[in-house]
């Protein structure tokens, strides 16, 4: 067992010790687990799984970053949710103006944060079907 805190700005977002944590790396998927060597690495938009008591949780969240020192893990990320926080209304209309967007013919489209409001948009669209 380790501890593991994901933090947001607006709020501590889950405390508590867990068995293993997988993410979503930028060189891919990550489990962490107890006694791991100490990393600070960047994380991508996807999802969080936490395993604890024999349950797995999902989360949400867009990219931030993953720290293990002494044992103690800390996720810091923009925005995350548990599936049933998802607004799948919001998500959807994300998603659509996202693809709108990167649809449109227009010179002065920034592709880059189209593609981003997308990819947080499916990722929020998948695990809300989780739950
Ligand atoms: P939108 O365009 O709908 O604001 P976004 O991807 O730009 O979506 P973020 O910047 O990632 O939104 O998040 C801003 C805040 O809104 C965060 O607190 C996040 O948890 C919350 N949030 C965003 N989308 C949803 C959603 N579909 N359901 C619930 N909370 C959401």
């Amino acid at each position: 067992m380790f501890y593991l805190d994901i933090v947001t700005p607006d709020k501590p977002f889950f405390s508590d010790e867990v068995e293993m944590v997988i993410v979503r790396g930028i060189e891919g998927d990550m489990a962490i687990l107890e006694g791991r060597a100490p990393i600070t690495t960047p994380l991508k938009i996807g999802k969080v799984r936490i395993f604890q008591n024999g349950e797995e949780k999902i989360a949400a969240v867009v990219d931030g970053y993953i720290s293990v020192v002494d044992n103690k893990t800390t996720i810091v990320t923009e925005a995350a949710e548990w599936p049933h926080e998802i607004d799948v209304e919001r998500a959807e209309a994300a998603k659509e103006r996202a693809e709108n967007l990167l649809k449109s013919e227009k010179d002065n489209i920034d592709i880059e944060r189209a593609e981003l409001a997308l990819r947080r948009a499916i990722n929020r669209l998948e695990v809300s079907n989780l739950k």
